[in-house]
């Protein structure tokens, strides 16, 4: 079937910055990469000069740096610290207040967050799971949150397809990238050569169709669609990380009493850096915090950790008390048990909890540890030993 030019064509620079305006002129919050603090951050866009042209990254485990790029693209770096589940499961959120009333009663009040319709623009195609794997927890099971959806299906999503994956980086390993999979409204690839700088977009629904229609635009011509297609097959082959090609979920439940969970467990602060940055992570938890006076209530949710030792706290105390049995917790949940509950990995290959660990413990590197002691000879009995 022939593709309109309202489904696939070549958008300039012009055409990012009138897509932004387009969308914030049509009452969307437009959120994006920025470069601030010495980092790519996810915050509101007012036009195309806010993107970071001309910014790069450089990550390793533990390590991450701005760089500036000769080229000056806009999209050229991997998953920064934030995900775009700050803005669609919020880190904290009021749920109710309560205030005691004149005649000694007690009168609650739900909060209603103002509706809000964002536009997310450069969504990685990580991502872009990620995000469809917090829809199969937060707004389609047992669990679903009201507010998460709410926000969820007012959202307008733009991809950007990956052609520099960081050091980090292994979607190829989670079928999850460098191209964008299905859930978008609009997907980018940015294309700079002696030909320009230039993104070749195609729609992936009929909102991101009309939204096409409307910008600048020109026809997609042959070297700029197979230029898009080189770059995100360089870097699927550019992945700076794999985790190894096995059954995951097999690894990790058959690896449960392996020593390398002690060996980590020695490196890990049990800090919860990796579950505040993963994009996929989801737990909350509930607190109520009461004024000096004791006539006015709130109830918060706000994002919890595994990795805290209240996390799993009984009646008898926490079941998960060691260093240990927390970290393998969320590997073997990331990696296998969320196949079991959600038909899904809880982990898309961004590489965050890896960059953003503070002494730079590698999911990936665990899981390699993993198969090589799943498979290592038993050691050989000493001439003490008894059989
Ligand atoms: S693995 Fe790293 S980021 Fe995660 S809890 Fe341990 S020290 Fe913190
Ligand atoms: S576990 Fe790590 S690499 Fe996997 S999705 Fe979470 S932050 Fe990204």
């Amino acid at each position: 079937m022939t593709q309109t030019s309202s489904q696939v064509c070549v958008l300039g620079t012009d055409g990012v910055d009138r897509l932004i305006r387009l969308l914030a002129d049509g009452g969307r919050t437009v959120i994006g990469p920025t470069a601030r603090d010495g980092a790519i951050v996810l915050a509101p866009l007012s036009g195309g000069a806010d993107l970071p042209y001309g910014w790069g990254v450089e990550l390793e485990a533990g390590h991450y740096r701005l760089r500036r790029r000769e080229d000056g693209a806009a999209f050229a770096h991997s998953a920064g610290p934030q995900s775009w589940k700050a803005f669609l499961h919020p880190q904290r959120e009021r749920e109710w207040s309560a205030d005691r009333t004149a005649d000694g009663g007690i009168v609650v009040v739900p909060d209603e967050p103002p509706p809000v319709a964002y536009a997310f623009l450069g969504v990685r195609p990580c991502d872009l799971r990620a995000i469809a794997v917090q829809d199969r927890v937060l707004d389609g099971g047992r669990f679903a949150d009201s507010r998460y959806a709410r926000r969820r299906r007012a959202a307008f999503l733009v991809a950007v397809e990956c052609t520099e994956p960081g050091a980090t980086c292994f979607c190829v390993s989670m079928d999850a990238g460098p191209a964008a999979g299905p859930g978008y409204d609009l997907a980018l690839t940015e294309v700079v050569d002696a030909h320009g700088h230039r993104f070749l977009a195609r729609a992936g629904s009929l909102e991101g169709e009309s939204v096409l229609a409307r910008l600048p635009r020109r026809e997609a011509d042959v070297s700029t669609q197979q230029a898009a297609q080189r770059a995100v097959e360089a870097a699927a082959d550019r992945m700076g990380r794999t985790m190894p090609a096995v059954d995951l979920r097999d690894l990790m439940a058959e690896t449960l009493e392996a020593d390398r969970w002690n060996d980590v467990a020695g490196r890990c602060l049990t800090c919860g850096n990796c579950t505040m940055v993963c994009p996929t992570c989801f737990c909350t938890s509930a607190e109520e915090v009461t004024d000096l006076t004791g006539e006015h209530t709130e109830r918060w949710r706000r994002w919890e950790s595994c990795f805290d030792l209240e996390f799993s706290h009984l009646s008898a105390g926490p079941v998960r008390s060691s260093g240990l049995s927390r970290y393998r917790q969320w590997a073997t949940h990331k990696l296998g048990t969320w196949h079991d509950q959600f038909d899904t990995s809880g982990c898309v290959g961004c590489g965050r909890c890896i960059v953003w660990c503070p002494v730079g413990i590698d999911i990936t590197e665990e899981a390699h540890a993993l198969e090589r002691e799943r498979h290592a000879p038993p050691a050989p009995h000493s001439l003490g030993d008894h059989p």
